[in-house]
């Protein structure tokens, strides 16, 4: 997508070869005009799909995750970050690694939300390691539910995530696909 990775070249920072920060229009101030965008940019990606929910993970996947299920007329479900189980027969948990914290999470979902009858649709900001998206694909199928796609904002492609999830046989739909952030150097894959 055009828009952003324009808006990545001019606004984003390479903190260092692996970490970009995009504080300016996603993650701290948030731009709606660009995540409007964004979530037209999805809900014709995933037009002929029959995606039925969105699901994003707080709280940065919130933004163009509004305007995705907004775009699709269909609602999203925000799975939390908690630090603890919560013993609840309507929670389902998982445990996700954080690439940005270096610390452990359990993913939560309460059940009501998602059912066997839904094609979701995950949202993301970041695609690393895959880790949160697989967290999410674990609660999404644990309760019956097809996840028929995942939709990231900025993918870094060096990284493994978009293998693990394509060896795994998920459709990977990246809009702006980083190939490099050597030197404060910001370098995109050709679409
Ligand atoms: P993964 O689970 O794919 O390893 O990492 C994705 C998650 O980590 C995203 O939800 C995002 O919040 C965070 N993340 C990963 N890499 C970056 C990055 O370079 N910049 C920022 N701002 N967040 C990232």
């Amino acid at each position: 997508m055009r828009e952003l990775k324009e808006r990545i070249l001019k606004d984003g920072q390479a903190l260092n070869e692996a970490v970009l920060k995009v504080d300016s229009f996603i993650n701290h101030q948030v731009d709606p005009n660009l995540m409007e965008n964004i979530g037209k940019t999805f809900a014709d990606k995933f037009a002929d799909d029959g995606v039925t929910k969105v699901v994003t993970i707080e709280s940065s996947g919130i933004a163009p995750s509004v305007f995705t299920a907004k775009a699709m007329n269909v609602k999203l479900v925000i799975l939390k970050k908690s630090t603890s189980k919560i013993l609840e027969d309507n929670i389902s948990q998982t445990e996700v690694a954080s690439y940005t914290k270096g610390t452990e999470y359990q993913l939560t979902l309460n059940k009501k939300y998602i059912n066997r009858n839904d094609r979701v649709l995950i949202i993301d900001d970041f695609l690393a390691r895959g880790e949160a998206a697989q967290g999410a694909i674990r609660l999404i199928e644990a309760q019956g539910a097809e996840v028929v796609g995942v939709g990231i904002l900025i993918e870094k492609a060096f990284q493994s995530g978009n293998k693990a999830l394509r060896d795994k046989g998920y459709t990977v739909c990246s809009l702006a696909r980083i190939k490099n952030l050597s030197d404060g150097h910001i370098e995109f894959l050709e679409d």
